[in-house]
């Protein structure tokens, strides 16, 4: 027989011995899951006792964290701007960063309008689903090279009650979503194959390696959308791009060389580093 806080206090312990980072955290936001109660539950009630079941799934999901497993992964979920999505290994962990791009989409789209937005490598579905529940009347394509990752981009869909507006292609960036687009936004892979082997490791061992590595300098994939999005983006129409540290000056000169671009400028994250780039589509050329 075990309690919250006696299971607790031994698992900080070991997690602490495999050498997590945030080992009381970790601790505390698995039982949260597996018990389904919130924070302040667990807090205010540490002689709540576990059952032989829960102790069992306990120890399988600290033995994982133990193994440098992302939380998100475990728990098979994480928050991004403030909705919950599922997520596994077949799909990046949305990152806190990415709300950014999605700050710069709210910002210039009026309110009222309807526009087609097409979002590149969706992945989990983090952007496509969020832009489509803060833009009522927005008809969003999602697109990824991953069948997998887009099963659990549909679920995410379902989950927030956007799936009536959004759609999915599998294939090569643009290749089979047809059409037009007002908008177009892309968190697409930008890790530079040089730099993939100096992630952490809990990166490398877990999450697709498709959604990360991006050739030489890392903005493969920006040059690419920049390239087939002038002919998809409509006259007028924006472009919104996640990009990575020092990666502005070379993805700037995409926009330039293209001659079709004009507003061409960039969103810090909350980090300091440069981490948006915007442009429009120029009424001419
Ligand atoms: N949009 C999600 C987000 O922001 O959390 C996932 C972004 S993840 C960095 C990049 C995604 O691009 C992955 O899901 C990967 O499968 C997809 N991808 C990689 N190559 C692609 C390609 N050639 N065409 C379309 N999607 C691609
Ligand atoms: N920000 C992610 C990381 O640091 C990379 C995301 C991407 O390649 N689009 O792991």
């Amino acid at each position: 027989m075990t309690d919250i806080r006696t299971t607790l206090h031994q698992t900080t312990r070991d997690l602490t011995a495999c050498g997590s980072p945030s080992p009381r955290l970790d601790a505390e936001v698995l039982l949260m899951h597996l018990l389904r109660i919130d924070r302040l539950r667990l807090v205010t009630h540490p002689e709540q006792a576990l059952t032989e079941e829960e102790v069992a799934g306990y120890a399988r999901w600290v033995e994982r964290r133990c193994q440098g497993e992302p939380i998100s992964y475990i728990v098979g979920v994480k928050e991004f701007w403030s909705l919950t999505f599922e997520v596994n290994r077949d799909v990046l962990i949305p990152r806190p960063e990415t709300e950014c791009l999605i700050e710069e989409v709210l910002a210039t789209v009026p309110a009222g309008a309807g526009p087609r937005i097409i979002d590149i490598g969706a992945g989990s579905g983090a952007i496509a689903v969020v832009l489509a529940a803060e833009i009522p009347a927005a008809k969003v394509a999602a697109t990824d090279v991953s069948t997998a990752a887009l099963a659990v981009a549909r679920r995410n869909a379902l989950r927030h009650g956007v799936a009536d507006r959004l759609e999915f292609f599998r294939g090569d960036l643009f290749a089979a979503a047809p059409g037009a687009f007002d908008i177009i936004v892309s968190n697409p892979p930008y890790i530079p194959d040089g730099d993939y082997p100096l992630l952490p490791e809990g990166i490398r061992a877990f999450e697709p390696r498709g959604a990360l590595i991006a050739g030489l300098d890392g903005t493969a994939f920006h040059r690419r959308i920049i390239g087939e999005g002038a002919d998809r983006l409509r006259a007028g129409g924006w472009m919104y791009l996640e990009i990575g540290a020092g990666q502005r000056e070379i993805v700037e000169a995409h926009f330039r060389q293209t001659g079709l671009y004009d507003t061409i400028r960039f969103r810090k994250d909350y980090g300091g580093i440069d981490r948006v780039a915007i442009a429009r589509r120029s009424k001419d050329g």
